[in-house]
């Protein structure tokens, strides 16, 4: 079953406010299975709503309008509706009685309603209305020939909850249709060569289906297939999991979708009795931070220095003065020095990270973003030199993920 959106106003054609809804009914529609292939903003105008509406009903079973459902003038998603689909307004009772108890629970005075909000109890003849428990339009489901057009009010808020509650539902009548997926999560490579690396299998799916999401530094892979029952889902789903799985090997760190790589690194780690100590300049903390995120991190994680001056390198991780003022604190010496020092008080592993986050500070030689990772697992250092794009904050994300992938790449290596 085919879905789209159209979402109304003007002050969403302008910029002026974020289409979120268009975000969260796109993933709610994804979640149930729906097929979307177009979504689109049109502003309060009439003649390009209709325009809109009727292009929409030229390639989707069901489509979904958010927004001009309110009492106002420039409000006229529900007329239009009326008109197109050739069913006359006609008033409901129950969304009377909700409106006023809408303005009963507010303490709103009769003299204080004004009239137009009462246009809001006039539906499409032969609608299905969905409750507005935080407003006073309620969603409608306007039958039209074999497809439905439904009607939702563009506060979030409101919008939301009508969604989850009364269309939601209704949709999955429609196509009772289970939806399972499978998230495999890789870490070490960018998303255009992941994306080439699975291009035949994307360019052959149906269902399953594989979507990318590209992340810093990692890619997940989202498998998800429809089928009758959740069995048939997962037996679908799998074969495409192991095959992502063949051709990823090692740079897979995860086929859970809520597992982050630092959790799959100190499980890793902890699987293998091993301790690490950190060493950071440009990141200032932030690695040694996403492991101590990790619940159970104390039985791997010994110890983190932030050694963001020479001098500091020097008295805490004794790197030499010499290799500092040889090769310079953005180095692979220097990023090999830190990670012998802070392994020195007797960690299995240890991770330094030294770079440049910028905006200033760069230079031909180094230019903003090279930063330099050493890692060390049971005394053997390998260390590796990055570029990365970005802004300062982006460029310490980078080095923080890749220094995880590094420790993580060096402790399989080693085995
Ligand atoms: P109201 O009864 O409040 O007038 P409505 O259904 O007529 O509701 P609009 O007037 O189009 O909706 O929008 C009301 C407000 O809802 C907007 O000012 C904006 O804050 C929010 N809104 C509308 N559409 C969206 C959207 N697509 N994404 C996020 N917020 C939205």
């Amino acid at each position: 079953m085919v879905a789209e959106l159209i979402s109304v106003g003007t002050e969403l054609l302008l910029g002026n406010i974020v289409n979120t809804n268009a975000s969260f009914l796109a993933e709610q529609c994804a979640g149930l299975g729906l097929s979307l292939y177009f979504q689109t903003v049109v502003g309060d105008n009439p003649g390009r709503l209709e325009q809109t509406l009727r292009l929409a009903l030229s390639r989707a079973d069901v489509v979904i309008l958010t927004g001009g459902l309110g009492p106002t003038k420039d409000d006229l998603t529900k007329e239009l509706v009326a008109d197109l689909t050739g069913r006359p307004l006609v008033e409901h009772e129950h969304t009377r009685e909700q409106i006023q108890r809408f303005f009963d629970t507010r303490k709103v005075n009769a003299d204080q309603i004004t009239e137009n909000n009462w246009k809001q109890a006039l539906i499409p003849d032969g609608a299905t209305v969905v409750d507005n428990a935080n407003g006073t339009a309620p969603g409608l489901i306007v039958p039209h020939k074999e497809q439905y057009i439904i009607l939702l009010p563009g506060p979030p808020k409101e919008m939301e909850p009508m969604f989850l509650e009364g269309v939601a539902p209704f949709l999955r009548a429609l196509e009772p249709a289970v939806i399972y997926s499978k998230t495999v999560r890789v870490c070490g490579m960018g998303e255009s060569r992941v994306e080439t690396m699975i291009a035949d299998l994307v360019n052959a799916q149906d269902n399953p289906t594989i979507a990318t999401y590209a992340k810093t530094g990692c890619v997940d892979m989202r498998v998800t297939a429809s089928a009758s029952s959740e069995q048939e889902a997962k037996q679908l789903v799998r074969p495409v999991v192991c095959e992502l799985q063949n051709r990823f090997g090692t740079h897979v760190y995860s086929t859970d979708e809520k597992e982050t790589l630092e959790e799959a690194v100190v499980s890793m780690l902890r699987d293998r009795g091993l301790t690490v100590s950190t060493a950071e300049s440009c990141t200032g903390g932030l690695l040694a931070a996403r492991l101590v995120n990790v619940s159970g991190a104390s039985q791997v994680f010994a110890e983190g220095y932030i050694t963001y001056s020479n001098e500091a390198k020097t008295k805490l991780l004794g790197v030499p003065q010499d290799v500092l003022r040889q090769f310079g604190a953005v180095s692979e010496q220097t990023a090999r020095a830190m990670a012998f020092g802070a392994a020195a008080a007797g960690s299995d592993a240890s991770v330094a990270i030294t770079g440049i986050a910028g905006p200033l500070g760069g230079s031909d030689a180094k230019p903003v973003g090279t930063v330099f990772i050493a890692c060390s697992v049971n005394g053997s250092v390998s260390v590796q030199e990055y570029h990365f794009d970005g802004n300062r904050e982006k460029i310490r994300d980078y080095s923080a993920v890749s220094a995880l992938t590094l420790l993580r790449n060096c402790i399989l290596d080693g085995e």
